[in-house]
């Protein structure tokens, strides 16, 4: 199977891929990923948490909300040191993308940001892809952040634009899309996707690919997450989504945004080698990994840097090196 980069998929055939019987779709997602990608190399990152909690949105998935009872601990902004030292420590371990997440609404011109701008620049300054996920953003945040050397903005759609007001009221689809449309008119790349799990339907999974792939250009990151049922939050009962239908939406994002990163994000944890494995198959080509077993939260649970370095080896995959890395290598093979 071969395909081009299109920017006008119709739900009936985006569906028609969803719904191919597993292994075909799985054969025909690892062959477009060999288009496209290094077949054996894959991103791992790491997401640190800058500022945890008391986070004003309804989100129902997420621990942070202030409006729901859960382990977590409020924490304000993390000092520039600490942030900078869990980076260097990540880059030792082979992360190539930092991820840092801060639980706010939105972006404010105060001297949170600034603090955030410099992170950004000296952790950059390590060689690393850097990416922030702050909420909301204004044109003009968004180009500081360029200018601080930002290289990617997180800003997940998470769910259909049908199903989202379920989920979130606090703010709305078009809020999602104004802010990546922000991020758009700088060099920043765009990283954007979802959860599984939230109690949508196949049709929602559906809607929300054919948002994200209706961008152009496509997101250049498009995370999937599994929910991990959080107590104390309105989905704390949700059932586990099945692991076929993970592997389903993932090919089904390789398949209609080829040139995507595609990152196996959050519920990784409760997934066997080989359930991971079927998901590299199927076109994932990035993980997040952690010293401390947890993603974001001590709520979100991840695997270890040395138990995927293992699983990596054992599957005879590699990590990708950073952007900036990689270009080097372009440049000088010239
Ligand atoms: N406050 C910012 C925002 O919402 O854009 C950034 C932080 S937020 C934690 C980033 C993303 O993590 C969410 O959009 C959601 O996709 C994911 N996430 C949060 N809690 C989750 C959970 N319990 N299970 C799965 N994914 C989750
Ligand atoms: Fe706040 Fe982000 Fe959690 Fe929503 S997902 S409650 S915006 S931290």
């Amino acid at each position: 199977m071969s395909v081009g980069i299109r920017y006008d998929w119709q739900q009936a055939e985006i569906q028609e891929i969803y719904n191919t019987p597993l292994l075909e779709l799985v054969y025909q997602a690892a062959s477009v990923h060999r288009q496209y990608h290094h077949p054996r190399q894959i991103q791992v990152c790491k997401l640190i948490s800058i500022k945890t909690g008391a986070c004003p949105e309804d989100c129902s998935y997420c621990a942070q909300s202030s409006r729901y009872k859960t382990e977590v601990k409020p924490q304000g902004l993390m000092d520039k040191e600490t942030v900078v030292n869990i980076a260097q420590q990540a880059k030792s371990s082979g992360v190539s993308r930092v991820c840092m997440g801060a639980a706010w609404r939105e972006v404010r011109d105060n001297s949170q940001f600034e603090q955030v701008l410099e992170m950004v620049q000296e952790v950059t300054n390590l060689g690393l892809e850097v990416c922030c996920t702050l909420g909301m953003l204004t044109p003009n945040q968004a180009k500081r952040l360029e200018d601080a050397g930002l290289y990617a903005y997180n800003h997940n759609l998470d769910t259909s634009e049908e199903y989202y007001s379920t989920i979130i009221t606090t703010r709305t689809y078009q809020d999602r899309l104004n802010t990546i449309n922000h991020v758009r008119q700088t060099q920043v790349t765009v990283c954007s996707g979802g959860i599984l799990g939230l109690g949508e339907t196949v049709a929602d999974r559906i809607a929300m690919l054919q948002t994200l792939a209706s961008l152009q250009p496509h997101p250049d990151s498009v995370p999937i997450n599994i929910l991990s049922q959080v107590e104390g939050t309105p989905l704390e009962n949700q059932p586990d989504v099945p692991v076929w239908d993970v592997v389903r939406a993932i090919a089904t994002a390789r398949i209609i945004m080829p040139a995507a990163d595609i990152r196996l994000s959050a519920g990784r944890a409760r997934l066997s080698q080989v359930e991971q494995a079927f998901c590299f198959m199927a076109g994932a080509n990035s993980i997040f990994s952690s010293e401390n077993g947890h993603m974001l939260t001590v709520t979100t649970p991840c695997p270890g840097y040395d138990a995927d370095a293992q699983m990596l080896n054992l599957l005879g995959l590699e990590m990708r090196p950073p952007a900036s890395v990689r270009q080097k290598a372009v440049v000088e093979a010239k």
